[in-house]
């Protein structure tokens, strides 16, 4: 099969996408899953149609988004996302961009693409200074190993989810797909963090339907797993 998967490359982590996927792609292509991949930065609607799927990087999301509206982009995406329902997948920024609703948005709030039926929280364990790296468990990956280095930059994560039960009918429901356990909300500084093992932890990662988010950046990792599961879910979704 041929595939092309856009990473929109409005601002952010975009080119780092952009090598993961060929990376991973690689390695679906050895088991004759792929016969010609493309991964295509996307800024114009003329390049988003030429997509099978997209990613949406890590950056800042209120920039993406006045960058998507200043150029005639949100329509699109909406589009690509909503009406199409093709595969795409939001990394931190991205995930922001993807949900329906965002709490501690700018005043006057910022414009969404949406899709993903939760409301997520920017920047909930602080500020850049509060970055981390945490292994996560994502059981998705199984066979393969399952813990994954997660990095956190001023990360969302998704606070609520807002479908209501089986509503959609069948998979289009709001699957966790990883938390990060023990963690509260941190006070003023790192030191200051607060970690409560009792607490049954954030939700870093959710899928419906077309639609996959994640808090962190696999893209800052030279980890592909993650690219290589999704690469899989979106050949399987477009029944290739
Ligand atoms: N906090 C950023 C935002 O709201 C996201 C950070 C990131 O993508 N690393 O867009």
């Amino acid at each position: 099969m041929s595939l092309t998967v856009g990473v929109l490359a409005l601002q952010g982590g975009f080119q780092e996408h952009v090598t993961l996927l060929r990376k991973a792609a690689d390695r679906l292509s050895s088991a004759n899953a792929i016969s010609a991949f493309s991964a295509i930065e996307v800024r114009t609607p003329e390049q988003l149609g030429r997509c099978d799927a997209l990613v949406i990087p890590g950056g800042e999301s209120t920039t993406i988004s006045l960058i998507a509206t200043q150029t005639g982009m949100m329509e699109p995406l909406r589009e690509f996302v909503k009406t199409s329902r093709k595969p795409i997948w939001g990394t931190c920024a991205g995930m922001i961009l993807l949900a329906d609703e965002a709490n501690a948005t700018k005043k006057g709030g910022q414009e969404l693409i949406g899709g993903l039926a939760v409301r997520v929280r920017r920047n909930h364990f602080g500020r850049q200074i509060e970055s981390f790296v945490s292994d996560i468990e994502l059981p998705f990956l199984s066979p393969l190993s399952t813990t994954y280095p997660g990095v956190f930059i001023r990360a969302p994560i998704v606070e609520e989810v807002l479908a209501g039960e089986g509503t959609e009918g069948p998979g289009e429901r709001v699957e966790v797909m990883a938390v990060l356990p023990g963690r509260l909300r941190r006070g003023g500084g790192a030191a200051e963090e607060q970690v409560d093992a009792g607490h049954a932890g954030d939700v870093v990662a959710v899928r419906q339907g077309n639609i996959f988010g994640t808090s962190f950046h696999p893209e800052l990792t030279s980890d592909e797993r993650i690219h290589v599961w999704w690469l899989g879910e979106v050949i399987l979704a477009l029944g290739r």
